[in-house]
């Protein structure tokens, strides 16, 4: 599904990543986990084609073909999602029309016919339920005025309704009650299929429980330093980052 290999990026005038290699099958989930400023949200970023992200060396395959070829809303197209670890305010577009809108954008690109206003509308509504979302925000603008807990909920609506073939999610449980943990956790779980992946981003052992990832990553200084299953994550939790920070990458 996604292969990066030796990828290279600058920000600005610094390197941050530093020969990224990762492989992700159809199916997959994996995780990556290291300390702030690692890279983690520039790797989610040149993911879904940030412009302001220079590659200097390396290549992304998506499906086959040349991820980076591909323009943001090219890649929404082709099926790639992110949720972000920011999610950015869009004062006078309300949330209903914004997901309707991307999601007949993405059926556009597809050659697939617009969306049925009625069925979206139901399906909206009963996943807004799921997550706990008050149906009242699904008339506000996006994410204006929405908690910081309520705005990692929104990203979670927004995949399941894009229905992504491949989602990154930066830390969408960063900011979440254990309650609100769980349901993130549960709808990932149950939107996992062979055809799709996940790249999930996160710092807490407690979702990874709910989730089982079939490999987890250490990113410290923008290189990937250790791979492992779920033991890693425990390991983590008991020892920190420091101890990784100077391995290097296998
Ligand atoms: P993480 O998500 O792992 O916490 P980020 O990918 O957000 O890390 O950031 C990696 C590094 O990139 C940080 O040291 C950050 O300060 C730096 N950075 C972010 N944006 C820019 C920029 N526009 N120019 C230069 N450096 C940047
Ligand atoms: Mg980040």
């Amino acid at each position: 599904m996604l292969e990066i290999k030796n990828l290279h990026v600058t920000l600005g005038d610094s390197p941050i990543l530093k020969g990224i290699n990762l492989t992700i099958k159809s199916g997959q989930v994996h995780a990556i986990m290291g300390p702030n400023g690692a890279g983690k949200s520039t790797l989610a970023a040149v993911l879904a084609g940030r412009d302001n992200c220079l590659i200097t060396e390396g290549s992304i395959t998506f499906k086959g073909s040349n991820l980076l070829d591909l323009s943001p809303h090219e890649r929404a197209g082709v099926g790639l999602f992110l949720g972000f670890q920011y999610p950015v305010e869009i004062p006078g577009v309300s949330n209903m029309n914004f997901l309707r809108t991307s999601l007949n954008a993405i059926r556009k690109y597809r050659g697939e016919n617009e969306v049925d206003t009625a069925l979206f509308l139901k399906k909206l509504r009963a996943t807004a339920e799921l997550l706990k979302i008050d149906p009242e925000m699904l008339k506000r603008g996006v994410n204006v005025g929405f908690s910081g807990g309520e705005k990692k909920r929104n990203e979670m609506l927004q995949m399941i309704m894009l229905e992504p073939c491949f989602a990154v999610l930066d830390e969408t449980d960063s900011g979440l009650d254990i309650d609100a943990l769980r349901i993130v956790a549960k709808n990932i779980n149950k939107l996992r299929t062979p055809e799709r992946s996940f790249l999930v981003i996160t710092h807490y052992q407690r979702l990874l429980e709910h989730v089982k990832p079939d490999k987890i990553h250490v990113m410290t200084d923008g290189r990937i330093v250790k791979t492992g299953g779920p033991e890693l994550a425990i390991e983590l939790e008991e020892r920190g980052y420091a101890s990784f920070s100077d391995q290097k990458a296998a």
